[in-house]
């Protein structure tokens, strides 16, 4: 059991390794860990929606009869 595991960095969306290799996953890098931050403080990392009052049940849930 040794898969590495990555993740996309979500500000440039690079493949990170997620594990002790990156110090700053979710992030690639510290670049992107401070752009992140600086989203925060300036703009309260507003995430441009869609549609906040999504319809979750459009996957059937349950088995149909
Ligand atoms: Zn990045």
């Amino acid at each position: 059991m040794s898969e590495l595991l990555t993740i996309e960095c979500p500000i440039c969306g690079k493949s990170v390794v997620w594990g002790e290799i990156s110090p700053y996953r979710p992030f690639c890098s510290k670049r992107c860990q401070l752009i992140d931050l600086g989203e925060w403080a300036n703009e309260e990392k507003r995430i441009p929606s869609q549609g906040e009052n999504s319809d979750s049940d459009e996957w059937s849930e349950g088995p149909e009869q």
